[in-house]
């Protein structure tokens, strides 16, 4: 999973009318600020990856059914959900610092709520409460429809604790991944639609917490799935990213008779009104010919692969336990390449995992060379508690080192992304304007896809 660049916030208020659902206790909540009261407001910070950012939104979503309204100022608000990751060190200081910070806030208000949920939610767990009286609620990756009918049982009888260790049954509203949240989810923009279509991870990569937060693979069923496009699209939204931790292992649990992933990929390219659809994240070993040719056949489905590479070296592959080495992933994406004209490449990589020695560093910059990434995302290894990696220490890079071998792979890959960008100049691109640039204004930033 790539984590998103920085923290986001849900501010939008725009619940589409006739979608609200039953509170998640199956209570049917009043509406905001009837008779003459106030609606109490929420504000959800983000932490992470693509996976929180679309639970934010099904989370808004959720609040907004239970007589909330968003409000994009976290100083005012009445409920101030911290939706948590804990895939890198850096996420989960900024989270405690953010933490630390709203402890005065909410001693010179004391009706105010705060409820932390998400990934660190669900490793830390007590920890949290122990580290900050002030929190309200902590609920976990599993329970996260559960988070209104926990505010208000907290309101009435102080501070409480959910964490469950596996998701509740896909029939539950409350379950984080069921259709009803996701369908009354508060998106940021209109046209454009995250669709979990699996929940939690069966590999045990060994730098990642995942399958310890989330838990083994879970797929939402087909037919719902596609009804949820369906209904999307119904709705305006002409673009789909289907999210997963490892989305093209998708129905493995549900059948084993076709890769389901493919399928699923012509069902919603089939939809009427969706004209893009992208995913993240495929993994390298799942890659199978079904999805690149589902790729290439519908044209619906962006030429655009996220193809998660970490590390160059087999043994450094072997020692993270990826299940692939370097030769059959480059194999899989010349195939990709051979069957989808002019595909973009994007991939993840991990500088200084625990005995990288020059040499695997040095296969790394070749295969990234070798692969010519439009671009990719480079981090310092980071080791995460509970990971099999953590407990390396006596293999740790020094950091030295790695500062120095990061900074030779990012020319590398920069390099590739300029001569992609260059080889651009003067086609003719389909853009999907998404507004303004976050980081300067007067900018728009939009997605290409070339125009046939
Ligand atoms: Fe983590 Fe590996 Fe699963 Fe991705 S495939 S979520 S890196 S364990």
């Amino acid at each position: 999973m790539t984590p998103a660049d920085g923290d986001r916030l849900v501010t939008s208020p725009s619940h589409d009318a006739g979608t609200a659902v039953p509170g998640s206790d199956g209570i049917v909540p009043a509406d905001p600020g009837s008779a003459g009261v106030p609606a109490r407001t929420f504000h959800i910070r983000t932490y992470g990856c693509q996976m929180n950012d679309h639970d934010s939104e099904r989370l808004a979503g959720l609040l907004t059914a239970d007589g909330l309204v968003a409000t994009d100022d976290l100083e005012s608000a009445d409920v101030v959900v911290l939706n948590t990751c804990c895939i890198r060190e850096n996420a989960d200081n900024k989270f405690y610092g953010h933490l630390g910070n709203l402890k005065s806030l909410r001693e010179s208000r004391p009706e105010m709520q705060i409820a932390v949920g998400g990934c660190l939610a669900q490793m830390d767990r007590e920890h949290i409460q122990q580290r900050a009286g002030h929190v309200d609620v902590v609920f976990g990756t599993h329970n996260l429809g559960r988070a209104p009918a926990l505010l208000r049982r907290a309101a009435e009888s102080g501070p409480l604790m959910e964490i469950l260790d596996e998701p509740l049954p896909e029939a539950d509203p409350a379950t984080a991944g069921s259709s009803a949240a996701a369908l009354s989810a508060v998106r940021d923009l209109p046209y454009a639609a995250w669709v979990t279509i699996q929940i939690g991870c069966d590999n045990s990569c060994a730098f990642c917490i995942v399958p310890s937060v989330r838990g083994g693979e879970v797929s939402r069923p087909f037919a719902e799935l596609v009804t949820e496009v369906e209904v999307l699209a119904d709705r305006g939204v002409s673009e789909v990213t289907l999210l997963g931790q490892n989305v093209n292992s998708y129905g493995r649990d549900l059948t084993r008779r076709r890769p389901l992933f493919a399928d699923l990929l012509r069902s919603v390219g089939a939809v009427d009104g969706i004209s893009r659809v992208r995913f993240t994240s495929p993994h390298p070993k799942d890659l199978r010919p079904e999805t690149i040719a589902a790729m290439a056949e519908t044209p619906a489905v962006c030429n655009h692969l996220h193809l998660p590479l970490q590390a160059g070296s087999d043994r450094t592959l072997t020692a993270m336990r990826r299940g692939y080495t370097a030769e059959r992933y480059l194999a899989r994406l010349a195939a990709a390449r051979a069957s989808i004209p002019d595909l973009a490449v994007t991939t993840d990589l991990i500088v200084g995992f625990p005995g990288e020695s020059d040499q695997d560093f040095e296969s790394t910059l070749e295969v990234a060379a070798e692969a010519e990434y439009d671009s990719a995302y480079t981090f310092i290894f980071s080791p995460r508690p509970g990971t099999r990696a953590a407990e390396m220490q006596d293999q740790f890079v020094p950091e030295d080192v790695v500062a120095e071998r990061f900074e030779r792979l990012r020319v590398v890959v920069e390099r590739s992304a300029l001569a992609k960008h260059r080889a651009r100049i003067g086609q003719v691109e389909e853009v999907l304007v998404e507004g303004p640039s976050k980081r300067d204004r007067p900018e728009q930033v939009g997605a290409l896809r070339p125009v046939d």
